[in-house]
């Protein structure tokens, strides 16, 4: 009986993809904690040139257009004022 072993590994297969996912989607609920996020007040701002989240106390900031951006290095910041990312 072939048929029969075929129909019984995909129903196994079938029901360790279920496990599977629900295990997965339970370790997931489980483990969602702030990622490495500093929890001292004070505010992460985004780097548009790297995409580094940084301290607004540390940022490097620079004013464009009335706007003021906040930069992880001044290297970023220098990037970003020569307009190598003029998308952001
Ligand atoms: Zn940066």
């Amino acid at each position: 009986m072939v048929f029969g072993w075929l129909i019984r590994f995909v129903v196994v297969m079938l029901l360790v993809r279920l496990a599977w996912k629900f295990v997965s989607g339970f370790a997931q609920g489980a483990t969602r904690r702030p990622v490495s996020g500093p929890a001292r007040g004070m505010p992460l701002v985004q780097d548009p040139v790297c995409g580094t989240y940084v301290d607004q106390g540390r940022a490097v900031t620079a004013r464009r257009k009335g706007t003021v951006h906040h930069f992880c290095s001044d290297d970023c910041r220098k990037a970003f004022l020569e307009g190598d990312v003029s998308s952001a």
